[in-house]
């Protein structure tokens, strides 16, 4: 039985939804957010193209939160099909994913890169959730400890961090990502007490809000969140479900 812990749910909506059924999902999930229980902190991440009207749908002061799925890290200029963090938080964004391994592996996105994403998001006060993890070979060749130790320093070594912001960092391996495959949830518990150790050497006692991305569904996520240090899911596929989704939260209630 989970425990009435604070979690946080993140709901990717990646690329899955057009501009309609991204709407009607927020416009959904707007009208239940009286029955979803206290504890759960819920943020939504809609493609850009839906962000405004998404935002739109949901009431002045919603439980629910909304995040960019990617920003770039100049605020305004000659950057064509990019958009900035600033304008992001201008129509209401929270949170801002970082270093999706969808970004980095299909778009080749750099830890160079993610880190100026980072910088920019803490200098203008928006949170980043900072994704790593690691691929099917990295865990295979027993490098899952040394790939999330070299993309977190890269990513924060010698970053002036802005003490109003929760680190969120998200555990997400690579081979466990829209695979239907998840990773074990003690494996996971112990990979999360790697990055807080590595977290908390990089930026000290800065307690960092872990969550685990892969795979997540209504049948395991009370597994990852029963962890100690897994303090929330961030989820892909399923979360573009008003059904399957309410079943996830259904299960964290
Ligand atoms: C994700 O891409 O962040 C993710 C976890 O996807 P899925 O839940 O579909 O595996």
């Amino acid at each position: 039985m989970l425990q009435k812990k604070e979690v946080y749910l993140f709901a990717n909506w990646k690329m899955y939804l057009d501009h309609e059924e991204s709407v009607v999902l927020a416009r959904t999930l707007n009208e239940n957010q009286k029955n979803f229980p206290p504890h759960v902190n819920m943020a939504i991440f809609p493609s850009a193209l839906s962000f405004t009207d998404v935002s739109s749908e949901l009431d002045t002061n919603s439980a629910i939160k909304i995040g960019a799925q990617n920003i770039y890290w100049v605020e305004k200029g000659g950057y064509t099909g990019e958009i900035s963090a600033q304008m992001y938080q201008k129509v209401g964004a929270s949170y801002a994913l970082v270093g999706h391994s969808e970004r980095r592996h299909i778009f080749h996105e750099t830890n160079h890169e993610i880190r100026e994403k980072i910088k920019n998001a803490l200098e203008i006060g928006l949170t980043p959730v900072i994704c790593v993890g690691e691929t099917e070979r990295e865990r295979n060749d027993n490098l899952t400890d040394d790939v999330l130790e070299i993309q977190l320093r890269a990513c924060l070594e010698g970053v002036a961090w802005n003490d109003s912001i929760r680190l969120f960092i998200a555990y997400e391996p690579v081979w466990a990502i829209g695979t239907g495959v998840s990773c074990d949830s003690v494996e996971v518990e112990r990979v999360h007490q790697i990055i807080k150790e590595i977290a908390n050497n990089i930026l000290p006692n800065c307690d960092p809000i872990l969550l685990y991305g892969g795979s997540v569904r209504a049948e395991n996520v009370v597994s990852f969140l029963n962890q100690e240090n897994v303090h929330g899911v961030l989820v892909g596929k399923i979360s573009t479900s008003f059904e399957q989704w309410q079943e996830v939260i259904k299960k964290v209630s």
